[in-house]
């Protein structure tokens, strides 16, 4: 089955107009790595991606820069989908 996330704009490989390319992305581990790791289909792991993220240099900003963005697919700064939706609510209760 075809994943419909493939193909989105992924941190290592944003297709943002330069000017607006943030500057974090040109460390980003994931541009050298398979994309289909940060969106796996539906039940299969996201060990792969996460574990690249982990050594990530810019894993702090890129977790951000999703967050900021609502980015609902993919792994983005070592967390999935669910996990940044739980870290969102969690920080919307504490405000
Ligand atoms: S933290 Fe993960 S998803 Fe983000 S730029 Fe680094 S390797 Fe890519």
């Amino acid at each position: 089955m075809n994943n419909p996330a493939r193909g989105r704009a992924r941190p290592g490989r944003l297709t943002l107009a330069a000017e607006r390319h943030p500057a974090w992305t040109d460390g980003a581990l994931c541009a050298q790595a398979d994309p289909e790791d940060w969106f796996p289909e539906k039940g299969q792991s996201t060990r792969i991606a996460k574990a690249i993220c982990c050594r990530c240099p810019v894993k702090a900003p890129c977790l951000a820069y999703a967050l900021d963005r609502g980015e609902r697919f993919g792994v983005w700064g070592g967390l999935s989908e669910r996990e940044r939706r739980v870290l969102a609510r969690q920080r919307m209760a504490a405000a």
